[in-house]
């Protein structure tokens, strides 16, 4: 390769650093053209184009540099900055994305030793750090979809490369999300399928523990869904998909307090199962987990999650009560304690939370009303309107006998946007809410 050095740029090089702040990817292409405009240059900091493009945000003009042929991973910044490490800073996360697939490396170094996840932890982009630590290339998978050495079959099936690279890249890692994405694809909610997948897990493994530059994090994942993995297989024997089973046993809660041991349990005991008893991450996460009590906080899943993703702490986001899928919006309407993605998480969660759903409005009305601590009028008000729809308007039946489990909490998931007293109202069967009249089981 061409030495370039650095802050020797021709006119029509320094015309494209400014075209890529200001200008436009039209521009941009008419000077790429051009025989005399190199894609690498280097300004006088030895920022590439490409790293200038990665730090204003702008997608289309890193997309079409890569056509041109811009290094991803040039490192003559002064700092060692790469251009990961720009888009990571700058907080985009498709060009952090485009980054990585066009095979930036995630494990470089800047100037104090610090990575592109943890310089974007540093400045706070937590979504970026998140994809830094879970970006899998797919071409990965494609090496044990041929046969190695002696066998006469691959280790994958083929068609299994996109269902089990959809879950490896996950960022939920929520064991109900995960059996939940296994379910909801055939190929995969299969026990020869899953046997395979599994033990290609177990490879991936062990190769980010043996490699030079050892990824723990990766390793971990990879582990834990693997074990997530070997679960489902128990519940497809015989040709039989049992999976909604294993999601009950993962959500349902014990009496006291509704915490779901059985999840705690297969998280705990998953982490515990890592065969590399020396790596840093399995201590951290021990240490971590062993002195809390089943129940307490912080939870298995917490610290695991937190681990792989890098995010600290879940300000801001709601996550689903469910399948612990960030950005849920829609609040169980009686109580309001709890949140889901939608319908579907909500029935799927119910036979549980029917059974504390009253006890958790009790609570929810006094932390309000003690928020509230204003002019009691207004609360009086309020109350009266949320009595008054109930009586008015004519309620869907919710099915309480014909079918227990299935007695449905149904429309009780509403927007949060949604005007919330009215639609509580409208769905109070005459007695009291529909949901919680359910018969125990
Ligand atoms: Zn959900
Ligand atoms: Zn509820």
């Amino acid at each position: 390769m061409v030495h370039i050095k650095k802050g020797e740029l021709a006119q029509q090089e320094k015309e494209l650093l400014e075209v890529i702040g200001k200008g436009t990817v039209q521009e941009a292409g008419t000077l790429l053209a051009n025989k005399d405009v190199r894609v690498n240059c280097l300004d006088e900091n030895g920022m590439t184009p490409l790293m200038h493009a990665a730090y204003k945000g702008k997608l289309d003009m890193c997309k079409l540099l890569l056509r041109h042929g811009a290094d991803v991973n040039c490192h003559q910044h002064e700092h060692g900055y790469t251009a990961l490490m720009f888009a990571a800073l700058s907080g985009n996360k498709d060009i952090t994305w485009v980054m990585l697939e066009a095979g930036a490396e995630t494990d470089v170094v800047n100037s104090v030793g610090r990575t592109a996840a943890q310089m974007a932890a540093f400045v706070g982009q937590h979504d970026c750090v998140t994809i830094i630590n879970n970006f899998f290339p797919r071409e990965r998978l494609d090496y044990y979809t041929k046969p190695q050495g002696l066998d006469k079959e691959p280790k994958l099936p083929p068609k299994l490369t996109g269902p089990l690279h959809k879950i490896i890249t996950t960022t939920n890692l929520h064991p109900v999300k995960i059996v939940m994405l296994v379910n909801e694809n055939p190929l995969l909610a299969d026990e020869a399928a899953l046997n395979k997948c599994y033990k290609v897990l177990d490879l991936i493994c062990e190769k980010c523990m043996k490699q030079r530059d050892m990824n723990e994090v990766l390793a971990m994942k990879m582990h834990y869904i693997s074990c997530i993995f070997q679960k489902c297989i128990n519940f497809l024997k015989d040709g039989e998909n049992k999976l909604d089973m294993l999601i009950r046993s993962l959500l349902k809660g014990r009496a006291t307090d509704g915490f779901p041991t059985y999840q705690e349990k297969i998280i705990r005991e998953s982490i515990r199962k890592f065969p590399y008893c020396e790596a840093t991450l399995l201590q951290q996460l021990v240490r971590s987990i062993a002195p809390v009590e089943i129940g307490s906080e912080p939870t298995a899943f917490s610290v695991l999650h937190q681990a792989i993703t890098g995010q600290v702490g879940f300000v801001d986001v709601e996550f689903c009560t469910t399948c612990g899928e960030k950005g849920a919006s829609k609040r169980c309407s009686v109580c309001k304690m709890v949140i889901y993605c939608d319908q579907t998480c909500q029935k799927t969660h119910w036979f549980s939370h029917k059974k504390l759903c009253k006890s958790l409005k009790v609570i929810y009305e006094k932390q309000h009303s003690e928020a509230a601590r204003g002019p009691s009028e207004e609360e009086e008000d309020g109350q009266r309107d949320f009595n008054s729809n109930c009586v008015n308007e004519e309620p869907p039946r919710a099915e309480t006998r014909a079918s227990q489990d299935s007695a449905t909490p149904g429309d009780c998931a509403e927007g949060e946007k949604a005007p919330r007293r009215r639609e509580a109202g409208a769905e109070c069967a005459q007695d009291g809410p529909a949901g919680p009249l359910a018969p125990e089981e």
